[in-house]
């Protein structure tokens, strides 16, 4: 039975990835879940991923039909598994009493600009959806889908489903986002790669949105963004709590909140100021090497006026000390997917850049500290040098932003690289005594 607390009347997202509705026994985890606070008397949507495992899934059947796949087809495909789940869910929430339905992308609608498997979200229809909440019924929508101007499926990228609930917590002037997944919050780093990870009880929207840009998979970026530009309130929090875990109101997980509300929780001694908030690793991108680029006005924009004209997005970049004969050694990351497209067009236009040799590396890694503080603090980039070559890690490029330092490593130091990087900056958690 649902816990019958005070009426609390909230309206609240509720976001489950895919581990949380990997099969009909976590969904109906799930459905207690949402159940329990709709009889808190809360109006309750919820946005839910495809089963664990699924997307991949559907991806490698495109690619067999067809390896130039239509990216509207694709999508079409790639779609489907979150409106299973969010069938499902309506169902067992249905089998436990509660008024429940599915609202698709493209019911809803989702309007997504045309860009099939990057789509960003353009507006929601929020009328029919408030009204239904008002009504009792909890609406359970597939995440990562909407429609484009044209009526054609779309989807807005891996992760893409956390964007789907920021959306819907603004369209509906949610009073918070709940994200649930298989870890109870931030943590400093990836629990999974290091033990001693800290999780976080509030992280703010800037440090979360340089964080999931450098690889810290646990939101999506864009939800990040538009959590920031539309005010909504996130919380990650796990959807594996025991049955007596605090419930999602007690604010159990991780906030993600303005620079204000970040300063008051300092203030009140809730969160201590740290100079490094996370270190985040990116296995996902591949190093480009153009040898001998003649030295001179033009011969960068070469480069890369075409790599943005196909839209591949060039990460960090290292000219050079030209060298004699005013030529140049220029080195920059692309992600791994784009790798052979970019070579093949950097190759088709040997002749009007002018380069000797392409070197590409996949086998790379790009490990990121992250904090506010150092805005107005130095040595966080020394700190991060000298932690790395004390354990012989070389560093290939680097790349820094106001509140960020990256780092190019061999793949197979990233576990290493990570761990060092977490105790230099005093980041461990300390050991509890027994
Ligand atoms: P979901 O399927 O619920 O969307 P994801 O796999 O997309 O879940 O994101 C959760 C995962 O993010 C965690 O299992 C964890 O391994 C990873 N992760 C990476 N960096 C962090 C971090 N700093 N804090 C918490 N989790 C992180
Ligand atoms: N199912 C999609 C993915 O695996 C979207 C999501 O889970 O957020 O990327
Ligand atoms: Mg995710």
């Amino acid at each position: 039975m649902a816990k019958s607390g005070p009426k609390s009347g909230k309206r609240i997202v509720m976001k489950f990835g895919g581990t949380s509705m990997a099969g009909t026994e976590r969904i109906r985890r799930v459905a207690n879940l949402v159940r329990a606070q709709a009889a808190a008397g809360n109006q309750v949507a919820v946005v839910v991923s495809a089963m664990a495992g699924e997307t991949d899934r559907l991806i490698n059947f495109c690619r067999e039909a067809n390896a130039l796949y239509d990216p509207a087809e694709f999508d079409v495909v790639v779609s489907s598994g979150e409106q299973v789940t969010s069938g499902l869910l309506a169902l067992t929430l249905q089998s436990l009493g509660t008024k429940a339905r599915s609202w698709l992308g493209w019911q809803l609608p989702v309007r997504t600009i045309e860009a099939h498997s990057k789509a960003r979200i353009e507006t929601i229809d929020a009328p029919g959806l408030i009204e239904a909440l008002e009504d009792g019924e909890i609406a359970v929508i597939p995440g990562f889908q909407g429609v484009s101007e044209e009526g054609r499926i779309t989807t807005m990228g891996r992760g893409g489903s956390d964007t789907s609930a920021v959306g819907i917590a603004a369209a509906i002037n949610a009073d918070r986002c709940d994200i649930y997944t298989d870890v109870d919050g931030v943590y400093t780093t990836d629990p999974r790669i290091v033990a001693k990870a800290r999780k976080l009880k509030a992280v703010t929207y800037e440090e979360m949105l340089e964080l999931a840009s450098v690889g810290a998979k646990v939101l999506q970026t864009r939800s990040v963004g538009l959590a920031m530009k539309a005010g909504v309130r996130i919380q990650v929090l796990s959807s594996f709590g025991d049955d007596d875990a605090a419930s999602a109101d007690e604010l159990p997980g991780t906030l993600i909140v303005s620079d204000m509300e970040m300063d008051q929780l300092v203030e009140n001694g809730d969160m201590e100021r740290q100079l490094v908030t996370g270190i985040a690793h990116d296995k996902n991108e591949a190093k480009i090497i153009l040898t001998r680029v003649p030295d001179k006005p033009g011969a960068v924009a070469h480069i890369f006026e075409p790599l943005a004209d196909a839209s591949i997005n060039v990460d960090m970049i290292i000219q050079n000390v030209g060298r004699d004969k005013g030529e140049t050694d220029v080195t920059f990351t692309v992600p791994q997917a784009d790798l052979a497209r970019a070579q093949a067009m950097l190759e088709d236009r040997l002749e009007d850049i002018g380069f000797n040799r392409i070197i590409t590396d996949s086998h790379i890694a790009k490990i990121s500290v992250v904090g506010v503080g150092m805005k107005s603090h130095a040595g966080v980039a020394s700190t991060m040098f000298r932690a790395l070559s004390d354990r012989g890690i070389n560093i290939q490029a680097i790349s820094t932003s106001e509140i960020k330092v990256s780092v190019l490593i061999d793949e197979d130091e990233t576990e290493l690289a990570v761990r060092v990087l977490h105790t230099a900056y005093g980041l461990d958690a300390v050991e509890e005594a027994v």
